[in-house]
């Protein structure tokens, strides 16, 4: 596992009504050491025009909308309802996603790991946040926490626990190590009771964490 990214991690708060990228509830904690460094990095390149205040707003703008988990339940829900869809996506990844629509930076070469009832799988990059954009949108911070990210391969059960998920010990659980070549997509189990819902119905009981493993997809809302 070579050439692993370490350039993705935008820690960045974020404020669509002006300039002040920072000024959301979060600035009432004090600022960690990544905001600080990333703040002082902004403010640098934009006093030497090298960056536009506009150019970053438009890039998380396309970060939380363009990308996003959204595009992920979208592809799970369309492959709990049909086969060969499901089929190709497991065969290839990249390419059965890009079928949807669904394709970027970050996403050159994603894999769909298959939950059954006798394997779960969790993803990880114990290097750093390698992640599959496209589908899932920016890491979460705890992803790329030093705890997760070692936690997850010597206790993925006891990680996952603390999630809120209870493997059970029949099944055996899978742990795959993200890099910058390939990235992990887990399509979730379908919900028992969903047969009447439609794709739509489907992907919103989809969540990023269970396409990230530490979770399950939502059950089947009751009527
Ligand atoms: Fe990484």
């Amino acid at each position: 596992m070579t050439d692993h990214d370490h350039d993705h991690d935008h820690d960045h708060d974020h404020d669509h009504d002006g300039h002040d990228h920072y000024a959301t509830p979060r600035s009432r904690r004090p600022r960690s050491e990544f905001e600080l460094r990333t703040m002082a990095l902004e403010a640098a390149l934009t006093e030497r025009g090298l960056v536009s205040t506009d150019s970053i707003d438009s890039f998380v703008d396309h970060l939380e909308h363009q990308m996003g988990p959204h595009h992920g339940a979208r592809a799970v829900a369309r492959a709990w309802v049909d086969p060969s869809f499901k089929q190709r996506l497991l065969a290839d990844g990249t390419a059965a996603l890009a079928e949807l629509g669904i394709a970027g930076a970050e996403g050159d070469n994603i894999r769909v790991l298959e939950n059954t009832s006798d394997i779960h799988h969790l993803v990880v990059c114990t290097l750093c946040s390698c992640y599959p954009w496209p589908v899932l949108g920016a890491p979460p911070i705890w992803y790329k926490s030093f705890a997760y990210r070692s936690r997850a391969v010597a206790e993925p059960r006891a990680v996952m626990r603390e999630f809120g998920l209870e493997i059970d010990p029949d099944v055996a659980v899978k742990v795959w190590d993200s890099s910058a070549e390939v990235r992990y997509l887990v399509l979730p189990e379908r919900p028992q009771g969903t047969e009447d819902l439609d794709e739509a119905a489907l992907a919103a009981l989809v969540t990023r964490d269970s396409m990230i493993g530490v979770g399950l997809a939502l059950p089947a809302p009751s009527a």
